[in-house]
């Protein structure tokens, strides 16, 4: 569910008119949504309320500053990736006593960096890592606490390259080995056990991988709660999101936004309520705090971004409309394959659309937004938005083809506020020298 609708013939963000904003501050821009984050904050904690759980929003989805601050002001602790992540987490006023350090590559200045804001834990995807922090924590004469990484081999989510809960993934220590890796690390005397992890992959929207996965080491989670004492289990992230909303066949708004006729509903076999029937009666019983880490649930669809119509192009049958948005700014079509929802800013009424190829400007054949999508008739000024861009958007762009990258602004009912200016020319050559 979001706060994207039309509203007298016109796209809105809670209060806001898009256009207004796409006039203001151009284009692309990436324009978030303060009331739908918050609300996917609420109805997550509030649905698995029965379990003490603390939220670590998975940052890597959407670090801006101002999402971050809003996001720890509800509560919300963070799931980091790297050093950098800490830093913004810090400087959005996140505290490091709530932050988790994820990721297979850990480096040492990286571990120093952590070990000394004090993090709740490294989540600890080999042994070997496991024996590198425990010597940083020697020279720092700190004990460092960890969560081992433990991969389920589970089969889920969306697409290839966001899957990491199988052993053909890099992530994590098999689990059948990892009551053994336990034993090894609280044999180390800089390293203090604290938690257990697993995350089976992203855009998952079944329930049964995670019921699986969770069912698969609670044997293992009981055994290391009263051997090691540990006092946590993260079942990470994961929870998928609605791109594509299901309309029924011969619908005339298939270029409505999802959701804003059918409000909650969802064309998702999962729903956090489902999420947490599951699941919180699995875990319950442990008696132990449970971290959860979403991102994309949280941020996906509360984040569109604003396009311009620049030209119009016909090649044969093919139809293209090319936007002044390109796979620097969006990266998901190109490089998941994923589909986005593209409506105009404008109302249309009900009607035939044409097939049409969505493209950028970058000198790419996989630089596109949308591939054989029906849209309505458009002209050259016409504005688009781009729909469930919050997630893994502006934290995966680029400069490529120096472009500066798209500015980003935060709604909060008629309230718009300029979370991150538009990139300039400067911007492009800073710290480079001729
Ligand atoms: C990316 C990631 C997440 C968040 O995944 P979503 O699909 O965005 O919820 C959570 N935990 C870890 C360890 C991750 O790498």
């Amino acid at each position: 569910m979001h706060e994207f609708r039309y509203c007298r013939g016109r796209l809105v963000c809670e209060g806001t008119d898009l256009e207004m904003l796409a006039r203001r501050y151009g284009t692309p821009l990436y324009v978030y949504s303060q009331a739908t984050l918050a609300s996917h904050c609420r109805r997550l904690m509030a649905a698995l309320h029965p379990l003490d759980t603390l939220l670590c929003y998975a940052m890597k989805a959407n670090s801006n500053l101002a999402v971050l601050s809003r996001l720890a002001r509800l509560g919300s602790g963070f799931d980091t990736v790297s050093a950098g992540e800490l830093y913004r987490a810090l400087r959005a006023g996140g505290k490091a006593s709530r932050c988790v350090f994820a990721g297979v590559g850990k480096t040492e200045a990286e571990i120093r960096y952590a070990l000394r804001l004090g993090i709740l834990a490294f989540h600890v995807e080999s042994v070997a890592e496991l024996r590198r922090i425990h010597a940083v924590a020697a020279t720092l004469r700190r004990r460092a606490p960890v969560a081992l990484r433990v991969n389920p081999d589970v089969v889920a989510g969306g697409h290839a390259k966001i899957t990491t809960g199988t052993y053909e993934n890099k992530f994590g220590i098999p689990w059948e080995r990892a009551l053994a890796i336990y034993e090894a690390a609280a044999k180390l005397s800089w390293i203090e056990t604290v938690g257990v992890q697993m995350h089976i992959g992203s855009q998952i929207t079944t329930v049964a991988p995670f019921a699986q996965a969770v069912r698969r080491l609670l044997p293992l989670v009981r055994a290391l709660r009263d051997r090691f004492r540990i006092r946590y289990f993260s079942i990470g992230g994961g929870i998928g999101i609605v791109y594509r909303p299901a309309l029924e066949s011969g619908s005339p708004d298939w270029w409505r936004p999802g959701g804003a006729r059918r409000a909650g509903r969802t064309a998702l076999p999962l729903t956090i309520e489902l999420y947490a029937r599951t699941l919180v009666p699995l875990l319950r019983p442990l008696g132990m705090r449970i971290l959860l880490e979403p991102g994309r649930f949280i941020v996906g669809n509360a984040g569109v971004l604003l396009t311009r119509v620049e030209y119009l192009k016909h090649l044969g049958r093919k139809n293209y409309v090319i936007v002044d948005a390109a796979m620097n700014d969006l990266l998901r079509p190109a490089f998941y394959d994923s589909y986005h929802q593209i409506v105009p800013l404008r109302e249309r009424m009900p009607g035939r659309g044409t097939a049409v190829d969505v493209v950028g400007p970058v000198c790419e054949s996989g630089d596109f937004l949308a591939k054989d999508r029906i849209l309505p008739e458009l002209q050259e000024g016409d504005h688009l938005a781009v729909m469930s861009a919050g997630a893994y958007g502006f934290t995966m762009a680029s400069n490529y083809n120096s472009r500066p990258r798209p500015a980003e602004v935060l709604v909060h009912g008629k309230r718009s506020l300029l979370v991150r200016r538009r990139e300039t020319f400067a911007d492009l050559v800073r710290g480079e020298r001729k």
